[in-house]
């Protein structure tokens, strides 16, 4: 085992740590991040800050700040939601396969400068109460359904303005280098993704953190 560092990224002028596994709002309705130690906080590898800086200009010039909802999962979180929503296919495979779990893949979404968010053609995580409960309850239609506009060729003329924000956000992350994912909107990694090996970590209790490779 060796240890590495990933870069903590914090609250600022330009962007917001909301990370959704860290409070009850998310389809285990469970705080899986505070359960492992690491609770609202935001980690990235080196390369991911160095993309996010070159954002910040960006950002700034559109009068937008970045909402970061998913950045670093740890392994161990990742083994819980496995637990509570074990269907299969809902997750990555294994934490081998979520680039979460390398530190190389980030969840966002926009907000204007009010601190609004911007309409999507469906909340990241496409996350809604309703479905988070019938998931839970092992019933996956509707959600499955609903989950056809997380992806980029969900393009109904009655979501033309939402289609618009998705589109502007995937050209401001890929224009710093970030590559989206087809079915997932919100979601954005590091090319090269063979470069980061899986990222473990140990949370202590006065909010020290290491993380191995
Ligand atoms: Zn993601």
């Amino acid at each position: 085992m060796q240890k590495i560092n990933l870069v903590e990224v914090k609250s600022d002028d330009d962007f917001e740590i909301d990370m959704m596994y860290a409070k009850t709002q998310n389809m285990m309705q469970t705080d899986v991040y505070s359960a492992v130690g690491m609770g609202n906080r935001c980690f990235v590898q080196p390369d991911l800050w160095e993309c996010l800086q070159n954002l910040r200009p960006i950002l700034q010039t559109k009068g937008l700040k970045l909402k970061i909802c998913d950045a670093y999962r740890p392994p161990l979180a990742f083994d819980l939601m496995k637990k509570i929503i074990p269907m299969e296919g809902f997750f990555a495979a294994t934490a081998e396969r979520s680039q979460h779990c390398h530190a190389s893949a980030i969840d966002v979404t926009l907000l204007d400068k009010n601190g609004v968010e911007l309409d999507f053609p469906c909340a990241v995580d496409a996350y809604e109460e309703k479905y988070a409960l019938q998931v839970l309850q092992g019933k996956v239609d509707e959600f499955y359904k609903h989950l056809e506009k997380a992806k980029y060729s969900w393009n109904a003329p009655e979501d033309a303005e939402k289609i618009k924000n998705r589109e502007m956000l995937r050209q401001m992350m890929e224009n710093v280098g970030l590559a989206a994912l087809e079915h997932e909107w919100w979601h954005f990694n590091l090319p090269n993704k063979e470069k980061y090996p899986l990222v473990n970590s140990v949370f202590a209790a006065d909010g020290s953190f290491q993380f191995f490779i």
